[in-house]
């Protein structure tokens, strides 16, 4: 594929980013991307960037992949793009089973992003607890460091003061604890609790890969008081760990688990996975959505899911991101500017002395997008496709960005 630049991506490029007329919730990156090829993108300059970010974990099949190009043309060719869910659809029906298929659960819904999922996820477990305790098992807990997403309960759910302090009140019955097994022993009251919510790596809070001795103590403490047990994988699922999801390298079951990121290709989408416990407590008109799970993103959310489970694709990440985690180990010893490494498969976290932000904003000068976590940590998410010959360069580039 070439990619040809237009009159107008010139000038919109050209265009100062000030007089845009997109509320400013983004402080964005100033160069324009106008097209993508395999793991890079390109901007209006014609410059290309190895991505290291991969849109923050949604692009995992990288730019351009024929599949999905197809799955959206054959959906168009069908003249059916949303139906409601009022109707039943082969698409949507198709993907669930799949999911259902390849996980522990016997129930999907779809929504259309991943803090909509936690929030559909929060309202399941109240429905469930009330079922299984009493009026007063309502609250969600969720963990120091984490992220679920930015809406009220989700917020609620989310580790960052600066996130949530300009919008208070947030949601309530939600609260978030130590990652201390004493204090969550505290915390976890069977009898006010219906719900744990715990990404198995924090992405936003700094790829912490939490001990799979923890979450194997925190899935009997939650078992044993009926409290639900949710893993939000929107970031770490997938493929990302080089497991379709992160819990079957931990050999811990979840009750219900979100998914959204990567799930359909960049087109938005979101899941919620539910057990068949949870799942016969829910009824029509519990919760709804006019978008969730309509047949075009399904088809090419169907795709994507085979792409991702695919064992020879999860296999490479699991080879290439042991590799990789080598060479950013030794980048780190060599460079004497990153204290730490954290991460497994294609996510990995670098702490770094200086600000990460500073050296982000190095890397587009170097043509590589990477992300942060965190003032002090650098976090890579590369296409799950990428070869160990563009890993290597994005390495490269890193350790001349670092300082
Ligand atoms: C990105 C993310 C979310 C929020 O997803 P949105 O689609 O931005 O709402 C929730 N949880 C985790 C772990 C995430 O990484």
């Amino acid at each position: 594929m070439t990619v040809t630049l237009s009159a107008e991506d010139v000038f919109a490029a050209t265009a100062d980013a000030e007089t845009s007329s997109l509320l400013s919730t983004y402080k964005r990156a100033p160069m324009q991307l106008v097209g993508g090829e395999g793991v890079e993108l390109i901007d209006s300059n014609g410059k290309r960037y190895l991505d290291f970010a991969s849109g923050i974990a949604v692009n995992s099949l990288g730019y351009g992949d024929p599949g999905i190009a197809k799955a959206i043309n054959d959906a168009l060719g069908a003249g059916l793009i949303h139906t409601s869910n009022l109707y039943r659809t082969v698409q949507g029906e198709e993907l669930a089973a799949k999911l259902v298929e390849r996980s522990f659960a016997s129930k999907v819904f779809f929504c259309n992003s991943g803090a909509e999922a936690n929030e559909g996820a929060f309202k399941f477990a109240r429905r469930w607890a009330r079922k299984v305790g009493t009026d007063t098992k309502v609250e969600i807990i969720a963990l120091r460091g984490a992220f679920h997403g930015r809406l009220f309960a989700s917020l609620a759910a989310t580790d960052r003061p600066s996130y949530r302090a300009p919008f208070r009140p947030l949601a309530g019955g939600v609260s978030i604890c130590e990652r201390d097994l004493r204090d969550l022993d505290t915390a976890l009251d069977g009898e006010t609790v219906a719900a744990l919510i715990v990404e198995p790596i924090q992405g936003e809070g700094g790829v912490r890969v939490l001990d799979a001795d923890f979450l194997r103590r925190l899935r009997a403490m939650t078992a044993e008081r009926e409290i639900a047990l949710i893993f939000d994988e929107i970031q770490c699922g997938l493929g990302r760990t080089g497991h379709f999801f992160a819990y079957e390298s931990i050999g811990v079951v979840p009750d219900m688990l979100t998914l959204a990121k990567p799930i359909a290709g960049g087109l938005p989408m979101g899941a919620i996975l539910v057990s068949e416990e949870i799942g016969a407590t829910i009824q029509a008109g519990d919760h709804g959505t006019t978008f969730g799970g309509g047949p075009l993103v399904a088809a090419v959310a169907s795709y994507v899911v085979d792409r991702l489970s695919d064992p020879a694709l999860l296999k490479s990440v699991r080879d290439n991101g042991a590799w990789l985690g080598q060479q950013l180990d030794a980048l780190a010893r060599r460079s004497g500017k990153v204290r730490a490494i954290r991460g497994t498969g294609y996510i990995w976290g670098l702490d770094v002395v200086e600000s990460a932000n500073d050296i982000v904003k190095r890397g587009w000068e170097s043509g590589l997008l990477a992300l942060t976590a965190g003032e002090h940590t650098l976090r890579i998410l590369p296409p799950l496709v990428m070869n160990r010959d563009d890993l290597m360069r994005g390495v490269q580039i890193l350790e001349s960005i670092v300082g």
